[in-house]
């Protein structure tokens, strides 16, 4: 699943709305109203102007955006108030304290048809909800005891059909997504915005100082690509002492993050033999980074494999 936290995409960490232990089940929505499909580096763009819209509400006075989860063309899922949080966007408060809501950015007009990522990130947004969040089984639309068109026809036909993965689903394009600059737009704001370092966005589209971009000028974005982690070993590719072939791969990734203090006296080496210095090196990665620090062991789990390699 592609989760972007609340933090990602620039909300509070943590929705001030409700806590509810658990929910029934989860209800489909969209958006109901026009509109159009857009390239991935957009789809935060969205969420936020929702949240915005949904925050200036008098009517339904929310106290963040309303939805649980929202799941964009690109099959990423936004974090919306998140887990263990009361929805606001079910209709009454019964409604609201009984199911989750995940939205897809899906029109009533203009994008109307979901495409298979959405579906399929529709999916991920349901079974982590079930996983994280104690959600029930139960899948609806927000018409199921409700007096609207939501999810819309499109939608609610694959929900009654059991809101299932499409079958044959494609992996991700791996080509780079595309940012096409605004006015009065620069190529540090941009690189802002898209949460990549902005000398970078301006080598791979061969732009050198005075840094001069144009409006609708189409920008490649290479650093929204997500890093490719190959599958953890398991925890006993890496004991003291014992050789194993990921060691190798470790290492690359210790060298390229700059956690190599630990060594013979010869600098730290690649190699696919498990030192004390590895593990040393290892727990320093894992002080310096805010998920690991509760416990540098210096021994790779599944999380610290991920994060050596983003
Ligand atoms: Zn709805
Ligand atoms: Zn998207």
């Amino acid at each position: 699943m592609d989760l972007v936290t609340r933090e990602a995409w620039g909300a509070p960490a943590t929705s001030p709305a409700a806590y509810q232990s658990s929910a029934h089940g989860v209800k489909i929505h969209y958006l109901g109203s026009a509109y159009t499909s857009r390239k991935h580096s957009l789809c935060d763009d969205m969420v936020r102007s929702i949240r915005s819209e949904h925050l200036a509400n008098v009517a339904e006075d929310y106290v963040d955006i309303a939805y649980t989860a929202l799941v964009c063309e690109h099959g990423s899922v936004f974090e919306g108030r998140g887990t263990h949080k009361r929805t606001g966007a079910n209709g009454n408060a019964t409604l609201n304290a009984r199911d989750y809501a995940v939205c897809a950015l899906l029109g009533s007009s203009g994008m109307t048809v979901p495409t298979d990522a959405m579906l399929n990130g529709l999916v991920d947004a349901i079974e982590w909800l079930r996983r994280s969040g104690d959600a029930g089984l139960w899948v609806g639309g927000h018409r199921d005891g409700f007096a609207t068109k939501c999810p819309g026809e499109q939608l609610y036909a694959w929900v009654e059909q059991g809101a299932k993965r499409p079958a044959g689903v494609r992996p991700p394009e791996s080509t780079p997504d595309v940012y096409v600059v605004r006015e009065h737009d620069t190529i540090s704001a941009i690189a802002r915005r898209l949460n990549v370092p902005w000398q970078e966005l301006a080598a791979v589209n061969g732009i050198a100082a005075p840094y001069t971009i144009y409006p609708r000028q189409e920008l490649k974005v290479p650093g929204l690509i997500a890093p490719v982690v190959p599958p953890f070993p398991g925890t006993s590719a890496f004991v003291v002492g014992r050789r194993n072939p990921a060691v190798l791969d470790l290492d690359d990734c210790l060298i390229g993050q700059g956690f190599t203090r630990h060594h013979d006296g010869n600098g730290y080496q690649r190699g696919d033999l498990f030192t004390e210095y590895t593990r040393r090196n290892v727990a320093d990665f894992q002080r310096a980074t805010a998920e690991l620090r509760g416990d540098p062991d210096g021994y790779p789990g599944p999380l610290t494999w991920t994060l050596l390699h983003s």
